[in-house]
C-alpha cells in the first residue's frame, strides 16, 4: 500500500515524462531561469530518443514543412518558429554537430549516444526525478498539485505550470493520458503508425529484402508512393518503404477507410519490354529462378507464384505473366502492431491547444507537447522535429523568448 506524503518542494515548472520533447522543454526553461522539475516513470531519461533512427538518431529532416503531419494547420506555428535551422542551433548550443544524409539530419557521431548524453549534462540545472510514476495531476489555488509515485510511496508536488509530455504508448504499453482526461481533456482513437503493414502475401519469404516502388490505394483511390527497400515478414510488409507508407495507412484507418491495396513494382525503372529483355538474356532456364534479374530466388518462387507461374515452367514462355508477377497488388488489412510502431496516430485532440503555446484552452498553466498531442509525422525526422519545436512554443510562453 502506498503512503501519501506531502512534499514541501515547489517549482516553477512540472515536467511529467522524461523524454525528448520533456527533456528539450526542461532544458529550453530552465536556460530562461524557471526552476524545473522533471518526472520520468521509467528508470532513465530519454530511453526512446536513444533507440530512434536504428540507434542513429534521425533528429530533423532538411524539409519541415507541415504537409508532412497528420494536422498541418496545428503544427505550422510551431515549426514555423523552430524549424530545421533553430534544431540545428539548439544542438549546437548542446554542443553536438549535426549532419545531414539525403534530407535526413542526425548527429555528426551518427549515434543517439551523443545526444542522449549531451541531453543529460544540460539538464544539470533542472531537479530529474526517475522512477517517479505521475499519477494524478489536479488544479489547486496559483498552480497545480502533481502526485509522482516513487519508492513506494506517493509525494505531492507544486508547480505554477505543468507540462504533460508523456508521450504515446508505440513500443512501451505504457499509456498515460488518461491523467489529462481525468481533467476532462478529450483524447483521440489511437491507430500505431510508422510500423510494418499488416499482410500476409509473402508469407514464406521472411527476411527477403528487396528493392520496389509501392502505391499505397485506400478505397481504390492512391493515396500516397514512395521507392526504396522493402523487408518481407510472414505477416508483414516491412523496410523503409512499407514505414513511410504506413502513416497514410494509419491516418486513413482511422478516417474510416475500409479497404487497402498496396502496389508494389520491383522493376520500377524498367518498362515490360526491358524486363523482358533482362528475362531473356538470363541463363537461368526456369521461369521462377529468371526473376533473379530483380529480386532474390526467394521472394521470385513467392511472386511468381502469386501470379499463377507454375513450378516447373520455362521462362521463356511466360515472359508476359513473369513481367506481371513482378508489379503485384496484396492488400494489407488490419491495425499495425503498437509494440512495432514508432509513433501512434492520435493523442490528445488538438481542439482543446493553442497551437502557438500548447497550452490547454480550457486550463491556464496546463500545457501538452510532443506526441501526446494527436500529432504524428511522416517518417524521416518529423516526429523528433515535432518534439522540439512543440517544446519550443512551450517554453516560449513560460519563460519568454529566451
Ligand atoms: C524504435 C523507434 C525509433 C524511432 N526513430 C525515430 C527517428 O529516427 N526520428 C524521429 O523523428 N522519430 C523517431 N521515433 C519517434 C520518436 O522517438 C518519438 O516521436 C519521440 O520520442 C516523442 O517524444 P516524446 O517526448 O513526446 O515522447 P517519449 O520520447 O515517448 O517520452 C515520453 C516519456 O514519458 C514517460 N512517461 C509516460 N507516462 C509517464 C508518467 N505517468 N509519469 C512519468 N513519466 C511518464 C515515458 O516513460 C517516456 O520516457 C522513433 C520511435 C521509436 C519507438
Amino acid at each position: 500500500m502506498s503512503e501519501k506524503l506531502l512534499s514541501e518542494k515547489n517549482f516553477d515548472v512540472a515536467i511529467v515524462g522524461g523524454g525528448a520533447a520533456g527533456c528539450a522543454c526542461a532544458i529550453m526553461l530552465s536556460r530562461r531561469g524557471k526552476r524545473v522539475v522533471v518526472f520520468e516513470g521509467g528508470a532513465r531519461v530519454l530511453t526512446k530518443l536513444a533507440a530512434t533512427g536504428n540507434g542513429r538518431c534521425n533528429a530533423s529532416n532538411a524539409d519541415i514543412s507541415p504537409a508532412h503531419y497528420n494536422a498541418p494547420e496545428f503544427v505550422a506555428p510551431a515549426l514555423g518558429a523552430f524549424g530545421a535551422e533553430q534544431t540545428r542551433a539548439f544542438f549546437a548550443s548542446l554542443g553536438v554537430a549535426l549532419r545531414e544524409t539525403d534530407g535526413r539530419i542526425y548527429p555528426y557521431g551518427n549515434n543517439s549516444g551523443c545526444v542522449v548524453n549531451a541531453f543529460v549534462a544540460a539538464l544539470g540545472e533542472c531537479e530529474v526525478r526517475v522512477s517517479a510514476r505521475v499519477t494524478a495531476l489536479e488544479r489547486r489555488e496559483g498552480g497545480w498539485s502533481i502526485s509522482a509515485s516513487q519508492d513506494g510511496k506517493t509525494r505531492v508536488y507544486g508547480a505554477a505550470d505543468v507540462v504533460f509530455a508523456c508521450g504515446s504508448n508505440a513500443t512501451s504499453g505504457l499509456d498515460s493520458l488518461s491523467l489529462m482526461t481525468a481533467l476532462g481533456i478529450a483524447r483521440t482513437d489511437c491507430v500505431p503508425a510508422i510500423a510494418p503493414l499488416p499482410c500476409a502475401a509473402f508469407k514464406g519469404a521472411s527476411g527477403v529484402r528487396a528493392y520496389a516502388e509501392g502505391t499505397l490505394l485506400a478505397d481504390g483511390k492512391p493515396v500516397a508512393k514512395r521507392r526504396g527497400e522493402v523487408l518481407m515478414r510472414d505477416d508483414a510488409v516491412s523496410g523503409m518503404l512499407a514505414m513511410e507508407l504506413s502513416s497514410a495507412y494509419a491516418r486513413l484507418m482511422r478516417r474510416g477507410a475500409r479497404s487497402f491495396e498496396l502496389k508494389l513494382d520491383f522493376a520500377p525503372d524498367f518498362g515490360d519490354d526491358e524486363v523482358k529483355a533482362y528475362l531473356a538474356a538470363s541463363p537461368v532456364r526456369d521461369a521462377r529462378g529468371a526473376l533473379i534479374a530483380f529480386v532474390p530466388r526467394a521472394l521470385g518462387e513467392k511472386l511468381a507464384a502469386l501470379a499463377g507461374i507454375r513450378a516447373d515452367a520455362s521462362k521463356d514462355d511466360c515472359l508476359d505473366a513473369l513481367c506481371v508477377a513482378l508489379r503485384p497488388t496484396v492488400k494489407p488489412s488490419g491495425m499495425p502492431r503498437l509494440k512495432q510502431a514508432q509513433v501512434v496516430c492520435g493523442g490528445l485532440d488538438l481542439d482543446g491547444f493553442d497551437p502557438e503555446t500548447m497550452m490547454s484552452k480550457k486550463d491556464r498553466g496546463l500545457y501538452a507537447i510532443g506526441e501526446a498531442l494527436d500529432v504524428d509525422g511522416d517518417c524521416g525526422g518529423y516526429n523528433l522535429q515535432w518534439a522540439w519545436a512543440s517544446a519550443a512554443a512551450c517554453a516560449r510562453s513560460i519563460g519568454g523568448e529566451g
